[in-house]
């Protein structure tokens, strides 16, 4: 069995676990091995903040010289990097939502059929069948996985990436707007324009262990060469919004105050709202429509999490709310305290900032602030995203440099 930390206190548990093992993790990484021993499994618990970027980092270095631990450090930091890219291009979000929502009249029902055939395992190629349903089962897949099977779907069965994305994202536990969305990208060639990713079995032979490998069946249609991925037709604007600038602190204003914590951020006790005092506290999932049963369940385990832990925190009545009707759950919930101002996190790309215009509206209506805090860390890692990921690189090994980060 996989363990998977869905709170903070066994996301803490397993990365003092790891720390040790971050000196092997660039020569060990890329092996796909069934218990994933030789990754940290962390990211579901990154990707919602029950630990954060900022404090593995800092722990990492403590212990570890830069150029030892550097491989993890950009992989902890490619995570930033893609937030940071895409919150300058909200359109490849919109545009993606939208193509898959409006997927029965964009591509055929021949395209559909096949879609869904990959998707539950049954392509006729056992060992990426065997992947589909390990993602479906545990909802999660090792970074190699995920590369091979992204590029299985969209070189080899020529399935447009934003139905395997979907298919991912609504399966992942660690589904995140950005990763997901960009990974995909990168795989069929939209990222880094022309250069795709393709999968070879030379190279699962290499990193796969036998669990997988003993799924031999079709294997002739992944052999080296046995077809040309082709870079993919670029289909949304890349309109680049100028960045939204968030304070890194709260302005006091003595209003009667709550805070909403949404699941992109689920670590109030750390960071600018550490000291707040207010009068209620909300935690709030909110993601797409059409999630799996177990990502449910992952979202509902890192949200309990954070209410208890907001409860000791703060001292204060914490309300678990609804993402269903979720404006009208944040309307009435800011009502039955009576408050006059809501503080948050600002949210980056993805479901929770697109409820935004909508809750604004809502909230101004009733006369009710809307107060958005950017961690300070954030703000700095995503500003260094404006191109390529070694540019950036750059920029954060001076940033990493610092004396710290927390
Ligand atoms: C097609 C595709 C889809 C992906 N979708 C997601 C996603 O929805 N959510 C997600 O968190 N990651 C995604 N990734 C990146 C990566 O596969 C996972 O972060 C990683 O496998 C998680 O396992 P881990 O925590 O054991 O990683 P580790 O190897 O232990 O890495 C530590 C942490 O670094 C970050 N990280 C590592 N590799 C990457 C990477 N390539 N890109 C971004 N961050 C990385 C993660 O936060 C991870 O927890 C995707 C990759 C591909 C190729």
């Amino acid at each position: 069995m996989i363990e998977i930390p869905l709170t903070r206190t066994d996301a803490l548990a397993i990365w003092r676990e790891f720390l040790p093992r971050v000196g092997r993790y660039a020569k060990d990484r890329n092996y796909v091995h069934e218990q994933h021993r030789n990754v940290s499994l962390l990211s579901t618990a990154i990707r919602h903040r029950l630990i954060s970027e900022d404090q593995i980092i800092d722990e990492t270095l403590n212990r570890y010289s830069f150029s030892t631990a550097e491989k993890w450090l950009q992989e902890i930091c490619w995570r930033r990097y893609w937030k940071g890219w895409l919150e300058r291009r909200p359109d490849v979000w919109t545009s993606w939502r939208n193509r898959v929502e409006q997927s029965t009249q964009i591509f055929s029902a021949e395209v559909l059929d096949r879609a869904a055939k990959v998707a539950t395992g049954q392509s006729g190629v056992a060992c990426m069948d065997a992947l589909a349903h390990q993602l479906v089962e545990k909802g999660y897949l090792h970074n190699h996985a995920r590369m091979w099977w992204a590029s299985f779907w969209i070189h080899a069965e020529k399935l447009p990436w934003e139905l395997g994305a979907d298919f991912f994202y609504r399966h992942l536990l660690d589904a995140d707007p950005a990763s997901n969305t960009l990974s995909w990208r990168w795989v069929a060639g939209l990222q880094t324009f022309g250069k795709t990713y393709t999968v070879r079995l030379s190279n699962l032979e290499k990193y796969a262990d036998d669990s997988l490998l003993q799924h031999t069946a079709g294997n002739q249609r992944i052999a080296d060469g046995a077809f040309a991925s082709q870079a993919q037709e670029e289909t949304a604007d890349l309109h680049c919004a100028e960045r939204l600038h968030y304070p890194d602190t709260l302005t006091e204003n003595n209003l009667r105050s709550g805070l909403w914590l949404h699941s992109e951020d689920l670590l109030p006790e750390v960071g600018p709202f550490s000291r707040w005092q207010g009068e209620a506290i909300a935690v709030q999932s909110c993601e797409i429509k059409g999630i799996s049963g177990l990502r449910q369940k992952a979202l509902a385990a890192v949200t309990a999490d954070a209410v208890k832990r907001a409860t000791e925190h703060f001292n204060l009545p914490v309300t678990r709310l609804d993402q269903h009707e979720a404006i009208q759950e944040i309307l009435a919930w800011a009502k039955s305290n009576q408050l006059l101002e809501i503080i948050a996190f600002a949210p980056t790309i993805g479901a929770a900032r697109d409820m935004l215009p909508s809750l604004t509206d809502a909230l101004t209506k009733n006369n009710i602030l809307l107060q958005f805090v950017r961690r300070r860390s954030d703000h700095d890692t995503y500003s260094y995203a404006q191109s390529g990921f070694f540019p950036y690189w750059k920029k954060m090994s001076q940033y990493l440099a610092q004396p710290t980060l927390l």
